[in-house]
């Protein structure tokens, strides 16, 4: 195991490391102890950043692309540079294993090598004798970046990167579970950036309300729970802030009858299990073919066998603890109410003895929608099979959710898959993989899943609004 030496990251305000008001102590969740008191800023430091913000933005915003895109480009080299102490960081205050958590910052910085070079150039509607009239994209002002806990870096880039390069400066404001190596971030890029077009302020929960609230921010991009981006969204209207809402999900997977278990059962776990389970788009509901629930249950459970859940600094594991208590006492709840109901435990695997947020990976059958474990997202590393007979009774079921991340269809004859995917309610639908997320094909929810999506040109355009400029000749 690898002993961390931390320098403690302060809040980054107007370009400069700032203490906080007051404390936070970040809990590692293989321990449940504290393992670092970072500064948690006043609601008054959040209204000096927006000032910063507000001040900053006339310059950024007539910095030509080109030059906020090598902006982007050297925020990428430094993160490079500092990968070893940013992965340490995300592992000890996320649970994940170091090679994840350094998975994590590289995919992260996916999101550069797509934006860097991307073009924002007008959209010509006319140009003849009469006149001409083009489409500008404008930056829209102060963002407010509000992150979530199970990939910190990953979910701050995929909001900081397209707002810069559309010509916005952004206040990130992380979970209060996972606010260190984004507060490290901050710091980390103050170098390349000019003052106050990145700042990153840590606190409690108050601190969003005060984000969204505030008159003096232009957008907020969310990411996090559909009850709180129900609040983000109510508290923005205030002063009709943009919103782009990245929420929950409770996906579905269907396996059609012509798949081998054998050669699905290792992409169906994962679907799943990454992350703990702690992935908005995973897998979380399984319908099959009910004549193969044993081959398809063992397959998983073959898997599930190969899982070494631990610490996330300890060589070999290849899972890490539920980030966080309450997190851990819900996938509990549901679990435990999916057993009381009859459910069968079909496979329960290990977890390391004594304190820290374990809960095994675990496959459930044996319960149907009524049951909170197939009605809620559980978020945590368990799954529910349900099984099927009929297969337009099983999209009908999959779709029945006010819900609708992902989905998934499984099966060899990719026509066939194509065709049930076609009739799934959600913003991304995989067929034989899920999920993936990249930066250049658009992510976001239907329903109650969210607002807008990240990635690719539609995602970079939610940063902006539009100018038309139109001239007579
Ligand atoms: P949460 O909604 O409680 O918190 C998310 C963020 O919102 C945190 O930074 C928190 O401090 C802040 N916050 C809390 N109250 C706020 C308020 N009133 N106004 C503004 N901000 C406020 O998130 P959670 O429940 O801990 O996170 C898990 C959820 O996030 C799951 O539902 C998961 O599916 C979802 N998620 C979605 C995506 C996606 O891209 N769609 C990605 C990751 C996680």
């Amino acid at each position: 195991m690898v002993t961390p030496t931390l320098t403690i990251p302060q809040l980054t305000i107007g370009g400069r490391a700032v203490a906080g008001a007051g404390t936070l102590p970040v809990i590692d969740p293989s321990t449940g102890e504290p393992f670092i008191e970072v500064p948690a800023a006043s609601t008054a430091q959040l209204d000096e950043a927006v000032e910063a913000a507000n001040r900053a933005l006339p310059a950024w915003k007539a910095t030509p692309l080109e030059k906020r895109q090598q902006v982007v480009r050297d925020i990428a080299e430094v993160i490079k540079a500092n990968i070893d102490e940013l992965a340490l960081l995300v592992t000890m205050e996320q649970g994940k294993p170091l090679a994840n958590a350094r998975g994590e910052i590289g995919a992260s910085l996916r999101q550069v090598d797509f934006f860097g070079s991307i073009s924002l150039d007008p959209e010509i509607i006319k140009d003849d004798e009469t006149g001409r009239v083009e489409v500008r994209r404008d930056p829209i002002g102060v963002v407010g970046a509000i992150t979530v806990w199970n990939y910190p870096i990953l979910a701050a880039m995929f909001k900081l990167i397209p707002g810069l390069v559309a010509g916005n400066v952004v206040i990130v404001k992380p979970s209060p579970y996972t606010p260190v190596a984004t507060l490290r971030l901050g710091e980390l890029i103050q170098d390349v950036v000019p003052a106050g077009v990145v700042q990153v302020v840590a606190g409690t929960d108050e601190l969003g309300p005060a984000l969204t609230g505030h008159p003096g921010v232009h957008k907020i991009s969310f990411t996090g729970s559909v009850p709180t981006g129900k609040h983000v969204m109510s508290a923005s209207a205030s002063s009709l802030k943009r919103v782009t809402l990245e929420l929950g999900g409770n996906d579905a997977g269907i396996v059609l009858d012509d798949v081998d278990p054998a050669a699905f059962g290792k992409d169906l776990f994962w679907a799943a299990f990454s992350n703990s389970g702690q992935v908005c788009a995973a897998l979380k509901r399984l319908y099959v073919p009910e004549s193969k629930l044993d081959a398809i249950s063992e397959a998983l459970a073959a898997e599930a066998a190969t899982v070494v859940v631990g610490p996330g600094l300890q060589e070999g594991v290849n899972a890490g603890p539920v980030q966080n208590k309450p997190q851990l006492d819900r996938v509990r709840q549901l679990t435990e109410s999916a057993l009381a109901a009859g459910g069968e435990a079909f496979f329960t695997g290990e977890v390391p003895d004594g304190p820290g947020y374990w809960f095994p990976t675990t496959i459930v059958r044996g319960v149907e929608e009524g049951n909170p474990l197939v009605d809620e997202e559980p978020f945590g590393p368990v799954l529910p099979i349900l099984t099927y007979t009929d297969l337009d009774d099983a999209v009908a079921r999959a779709n029945n959710t006010d819900y609708g991340l992902g989905a998934s269809v499984w099966s060899p004859d990719l026509d066939r898959a194509t065709a049930v995917a076609e009739r799934l309610e959600a913003g991304s639908v995989w067929v034989n993989q899920h999920p993936v997320v990249t930066a250049t094909v658009p992510f976001g929810g239907a329903k109650q899943s969210g607002i807008g999506v990240e990635g690719s040109l539609n995602g970079l355009l939610a940063y902006t609004n539009i100018k038309v400029l139109s001239v007579k000749r």
